[in-house]
Formats: structure tokens, sequence, C-alpha cells
């Protein structure tokens, strides 16, 4: 086993009941690495881990769902009890700094964010080194900068590409070509455009018959759902996915562990 990936929050924007918003503890090379911080995040990343010893924080894009348990994270770190001397790294998209800068002044805390993190914005054409793990970056469609992350440990063959939020796109296929595991979101529903959607508009998620072709295609090992809400019904999210990708599929559950 060289990775182990654990589902700390699996929901869409808005969370499933006591569910949390996107975030995944990933435990590599003696590493603790948080894959983003959304809502309800801090609290499950508590009863899997200690919050002061994780190593890295990475954000794959900033929206809400992905970064807002990044506040109470700040506060716990900076007035919380003193548990460690140096300060995690937090990785995040260009422009993280200002974004943060201007959300926390609402209320005064500017610094807040980099107070806490040592805060380093990645270039997306660039390679993460961080202590054995290596961590690349692909540019997908959605309605803001979005990366989706390669994961994997320095010399190893197993690799963990996470899509981050995306719409439909070749860029994934070929990223997570031959990944042992795919974490892709499937949060848009199968159904006619609602009114107020453009036609010509590309989507900015996919559906779960989306993330299993895009699974198939890549020829990953194992497909796992994420990004879903609690109010659908899983049976037919999986029906649908499996059909696409022509294997069983994986629906991420909180507090769920993948080893690979
Ligand atoms: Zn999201
Ligand atoms: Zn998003």
């Amino acid at each position: 086993m060289s990775i182990r990936l654990t589902i700390l929050g699996k929901s869409p924007s808005w969370q499933d009941r006591d569910g949390a918003c996107s975030g995944y503890l990933l435990e590599l090379a003696g590493l603790s690495l948080l894959i983003d911080c959304g809502s309800g995040v801090f609290a499950k990343l508590r009863s899997h881990h200690d919050y002061a010893r994780i190593d890295a924080v990475i954000v794959s894009h900033l929206h809400a769902d992905h970064t807002l348990d990044l506040v109470p994270y700040a506060y716990a770190l900076t007035v919380g009890p003193p548990l460690r001397a140096d300060r995690p790294l937090l990785y995040a998209p260009p422009g993280a700094r200002d974004a943060w800068r201007r959300l926390c002044s609402a209320w005064g805390s500017e610094t807040l964010i980099e107070d806490a993190f040592e805060l380093r914005e990645y270039d997306p054409d660039g390679e993460l080194e961080l202590n054995g793990v290596r961590v690349r970056f692909q540019p997908v469609p959605h309605y803001v900068p979005a990366y989706a992350l390669e994961l994997r440990c320095s010399g190893e063959d197993g690799r963990l590409v996470f899509s981050s939020d995306c719409g439909p796109n070749e860029e994934l296929v070929e990223f997570a070509r031959g990944a042992e595991l795919l974490l892709i979101e499937a949060t848009r529903l199968d159904q006619p455009l609602r009114d107020d959607e453009d036609p010509n508009e590309p989507p900015g998620h996919l559906t779960a018959a989306d993330a299993g072709a895009i699974g198939r295609r890549s020829g990953v090992g194992r497909l796992v759902l994420t990004h879903f809400s609690d109010q659908l019904d899983p049976d037919q999210i999986r029906a649908q996915a499996q059909a696409a990708f022509g294997r069983p599929v994986e629906l991420a559950r909180e507090g769920e562990r993948y080893e690979i």
C-alpha cells in the first residue's frame, strides 16, 4: 500500500445531512495531505487526523464548497492551543491570496489564511515535489479556473487522480490515463436544461454517465464518484455510471478509506 485516501466530505456545494463539502485526506510517503477544505471538512478532519499534523493542504479551485473551512482551520491554528511551531503548507491556485484577503477582510481579518498557513500559489504548468510525493495539475473546464490533481509517490507506479469540479473534457481523459484510482465528480443530473440555463454554455459539471465514460476511456483501475447530493438516488447514479464505465463503480462515502 502506498496511498491511503479517506473521504472527509463528498457533498456538492451544499452539505449532505451531517455531511461535508469537498475534502479528502491522503496519506502517502509519510506525508498527510488534505485535498480541498470545503464547508464541514474541518470537523470531519478532526475525527480522522490531528489537524496540526497535516503537512500540506492542496486546493483544486477557489469555490466556496472547496475552501470555506480553511477559515475555522485557520482560527484553530492561530488562536487555538499551540500545537506546532511551523505552519502547514497551503498550495492554492493563482489569485488565492487576493481572494482570501477580500473574503476575510469582511470581518477585519484580512490576513487570517496566510497567517495560519504557509500559503503558496502553485504554477498549474509546474509540478510539486513534497518530500517524496509528486503532484501535477491539469486545467479543467468549470465556472472558475479549476485544476484536476494527480498524486503519486516518487519512483512508484500507483497514481491517484482527482477531477476537481469540471464539465466534460478530453484533457481529463489523457491526464487520468491508466491511473489506479480516479476520484471524479458526478454532480449534474441527467435531465433537460432548466429555463435559466443556456444551451450554448458548456456544462460546468459531469453527469454520472459522463464520469463513467471518462473512466472507461482513460482506462483507470477504479472509479469513485464524488460531489453528488444525498438527495439523489444512489442506485440510479451508480447504474448510470456503470453503464458507461462497463465495470463496477464505487460511490464515495464519508469516512470510507481506499488503499492504492
Ligand atoms: Zn464543488
Ligand atoms: Zn466548483
